[in-house]
């Protein structure tokens, strides 16, 4: 959700910018802007729309310069239009800042600044912060430094933000409270990006700014770094391990394609050197320092957003299945605001690809307060989350750019397989031979899901027949009912089509109204503890005309003489069902979406990481 990007240095900054921002835009937007310091002007260009129309619009404007702020908007304060785009700049026109986030605390802000004769050009809640920065200046005389440090401590929010100003283009100043900010460090430039992706191609060293700390970019005197109390802090480089060719489409039409076909090596990458098969153990270094405490939980929380949180349901069948704790899903908007009742024996499992967004990060740190012990499923390597959290296990799904999660859901799965065969092995839940033999098809699944994508051709076809549906649903049972959810929410996400997710046997208790003819019901029937169940849910569907796709298990033929269309996946056991189920419904979403004509990786609306509340 919003991309800032910034360069300061020897080259053109405005191409560099740019090409970030492209970079970002699976992030989410509605809007984009850039400003650039050519030494003695201050020249912004900002468009409502994707960032090619700004790249139009500046085409035959003066865009040279070494210092540039860029941002991709995603609008919460002010609706999306050229006035409210980024950056913003101060009366005097001398400040300009780009800031994702939101500035709490803004009404009251903007209120004494116009006391004081300002005047504010758009409705954005990020405004008044360059007009208190320039306020500050003016009245203190001090640098741009001083100044956004001192504004940045009346304000209540979030933010990441990059400032500079016209009279000294050799400076650029970020900070951060709550929304992400990488700076990456060149031979004689700096590079500033929402996330590493606009960085990568210039230089693996980066630093991540932490929570209110605040960072001067100096042509002159480097990089230095302060917390917003005015305390000195020596900045910490790490290398990136991000390699370019992750971040392009390599060959394939989208980036939501080429994430669902890169799957088979995203759950191999995810077990490496965790599932141990001729040792017979899992292991999770990344949780070990907290084992003690975490294998006496009496109870485990998981929380999470949207697909995160399907993966948690998953998780929560896995879990008590196999190692018999308790376990509790939630969505961590509504846990972090219903004082939920939780102490330091409780072990909370929080799930986010991007590691930023919001919710889940309150939510960890109410849990935290109250003395839970946090482990952090993340994908993005060194994000938010996966600092915030006592320990944790990374998907290592690399980055996923379609904004409809797809690897980063089965790495999730992956994880928590992996988490919950621990669990059961170490509180001696599951016998050993049970253990053995997930531990060999769980090595297997890479292979199947490879298996699975063979069928693309077929689901395309069906995806033809289906496209101008207005509603479908999706039934599964067990631990495939989070599977159906996943389901809809795919293509409803990336297709626009009306879609619900339901357990099988609720079917009859409202949903069953809605089918007839018209209405796709997508249904997981494999060969599983509740076959027979699942296929009298096809027998009612079908009864009242419905059309029914069925994910069976390879070779079945009782649901294909009753469905309209079968989907083999192959056999393996119940509970590793999800990791190949989901991967037909990912490309029938796909193959709907570019047959509707929609934007498949940036739906409209959507963001990737989610960082307002
Ligand atoms: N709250 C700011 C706005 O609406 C920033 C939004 C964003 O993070 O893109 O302009």
């Amino acid at each position: 959700m919003c991309g800032i990007v910034a360069y300061i240095g020897e080259k053109e900054a405005f191409p560099i910018v740019l090409k970030g921002l492209k970079r970002l835009e699976y992030r989410g937007y509605d809007s984009a802007g850039i400003a650039v310091n050519n030494g003695e002007e201050l020249n912004v260009y900002k468009k409502q729309g994707k960032v090619v129309e700004l790249e139009n619009f500046a085409k035959d404007k003066d865009t040279s310069g070494g210092t540039a702020i860029g941002h991709t908007r995603w609008a919460t304060h002010g609706k999306p239009n050229d006035e409210n785009a980024h950056p913003h700049t101060s009366d005097n026109e001398k400040y300009a800042i780009v800031h994702n986030g939101i500035i709490e605390n803004y009404a009251v802000l903007k209120e004494e600044l116009i006391q004081r004769g300002h005047v504010f050009k758009s409705e954005t809640d990020t405004e008044v912060l360059i007009h208190l920065i320039s306020d500050i200046i003016e009245k203190q005389q001090c640098d741009l430094f001083e100044a956004t440090r001192q504004a940045l401590n009346e304000v209540i929010g979030a933010y990441a933000i990059v400032v500079i100003s016209k009279d000294n283009p050799n400076e650029i100043i970020a900070a951060k409270k709550s929304s992400p900010l990488v700076i990456g460090i060149g031979k004689d430039d700096f590079y500033i990006g929402s996330d590493a992706t606009p960085i990568v191609e210039y230089t693996k060293n980066v630093v991540y700014l932490e929570d209110g700390e605040i960072a001067r970019l100096s042509l002159d005197s480097g990089l230095t770094l302060k917390t917003i109390q005015n305390e000195t802090k020596t900045p910490y480089i790490q290398e990136l391990e991000m390699k370019i060719e992750a971040l392009e489409k390599g060959g394939y039409n989208h980036f939501m394609q080429k994430e669902i076909f890169e799957q088979p090596r995203s759950i191999r990458d995810c077990m490496r050197g965790r599932l141990m098969l001729n040792e017979n153990y899992i292991s999770l270094g990344g949780i070990e320092a907290y084992q003690d405490k975490i294998f006496a939980a009496k109870r485990l929380i998981i929380i999470a957003c949207g697909t995160s949180w399907h993966a948690g349901i998953v998780g929560e069948y896995l879990l008590e299945e196999l190692s018999r704790i308790p376990v509790e899903v939630e969505y961590a908007s509504e846990f972090r605001y219903r004082n939920p009742i939780i102490d330091e024996d409780d072990v909370v499992i929080a799930i986010s690809q991007s590691g930023e967004t919001a919710d889940t990060l309150a939510a960890i740190e109410l849990a935290k307060s109250k003395g839970a012990t946090i482990i952090g499923i993340c994908n993005v390597v060194n994000s938010t989350i996966a600092r915030a959290t006592d320990c944790g296990a990374y998907t290592h799904a690399g980055p996923e750019i379609g904004v409809a999660s797809t690897k980063a859901f089965t790495g999730q799965v992956t994880v928590l397989t992996l988490i919950s065969l621990l669990f059961g092995k170490n509180n001696g839940e599951i016998d050993p031979a049970r253990f053995s033999r997930l531990m060999i098809e769980m090595n297997a699944i890479p292979e199947k899901v490879e298996e699975v994508l063979k069928s693309d051709s077929y689901i395309k076809e069906i995806a033809e027949i289906y496209k101008d549906s207005h509603n479908a649903l999706f039934l599964g049972r067990g631990i495939n009912f989070p599977v159906a959810l996943e389901g809809a929410l795919k293509l409803k996400e990336i297709s626009y089509i009306h879609a619900e997710g339901y357990p099988a046997a609720e079917m009859k208790h409202g949903p069953i109204a809605l089918i007839d003819e018209e209405m796709p019901v997508f249904v997981i029937a494999t060969q599983d503890a509740s076959y027979e169940k699942v296929v009298s849910n096809i027998q009612e569907v079908k009864a009242r005309k419905g059309k029914v796709i069925a994910i069976v298990t390879k070779g079945d033929k009782d649901v294909r003489k009753i469905a309209d269309h079968v989907i083999e996946i192959p056999r393996t056991d119940d509970m590793l069902v999800p990791l190949l189920a989901t991967i037909p419904l990912q490309l029938l979403s796909y193959h709907v979406s570019v047959m509707r004509g929609c934007n498949v990786d940036q739906p409209r609306n959507l963001a990737k990481s989610v960082t307002v509340e």
